[in-house]
C-alpha cells in the first residue's frame, strides 16, 4: 500500500497523530488502545441512529436526512437535512439549500447563501 492511500488522522483520547488506510472504517488507537472510528461515511437517504464518531468526515447528499448527534472531523451538509447537534474538530459545510437543525461546535464554519440554519453555534480554533 502506498502512502497516497493514507490519512493522518489524530485520536481524540490521546492526541496522538496516525496514518490510516483511506478504506479503514475503524482502528486501533496505537497510543492508548481506544477504538477509534476513521471512516468517511455519506448518508443518502433517512437515516436516524442516536449518536456518529469519527475522525472522518461525514457528508448529507442532496436526499439525505440525517438524524444523529455527530463527533466528527468534516461535516458537508451538501443538499438534505441534518438534525443533531454537532461537533467537529475542523470544518461544517451548509450548502445552499440544505438544512442543518443543532448545535454546532466546529473550528470553522461554511454557510452558503440560501441554507438554513437552526441552532447555537460555538465556532473558532479550540472550541471542539
Ligand atoms: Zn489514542
Amino acid at each position: 500500500m502506498s502512502y497516497m492511500d493514507k490519512k493522518k488522522v489524530i485520536c481524540r483520547h490521546c492526541g496522538r497523530e496516525m496514518l490510516v488506510s483511506l478504506r479503514a472504517f475503524s482502528t486501533c488507537c496505537p497510543g492508548c488502545n481506544q477504538r477509534l472510528g476513521v471512516g468517511d461515511q455519506t448518508f443518502t437517504g433517512p437515516v436516524t441512529v442516536s449518536r456518529i464518531e469519527t475522525c472522518g468526515s461525514v457528508v448529507v447528499a442532496p436526499k439525505g436526512h440525517l438524524h444523529a448527534h455527530l463527533r466528527v472531523k468534516n461535516l458537508q451538509v451538501q443538499g438534505g437535512r441534518c438534525q443533531g447537534d454537532v461537533v467537529a474538530d475542523e470544518k461544517v459545510t451548509i450548502a445552499s439549500g440544505a438544512r442543518l437543525e443543532g448545535d454546532i461546535t466546529a473550528n470553522r464554519l461554511e454557510v452558503s447563501s440560501g441554507a438554513r440554519l437552526k441552532g447555537f453555534l460555538r465556532i473558532g480554533p479550540g472550541t471542539a
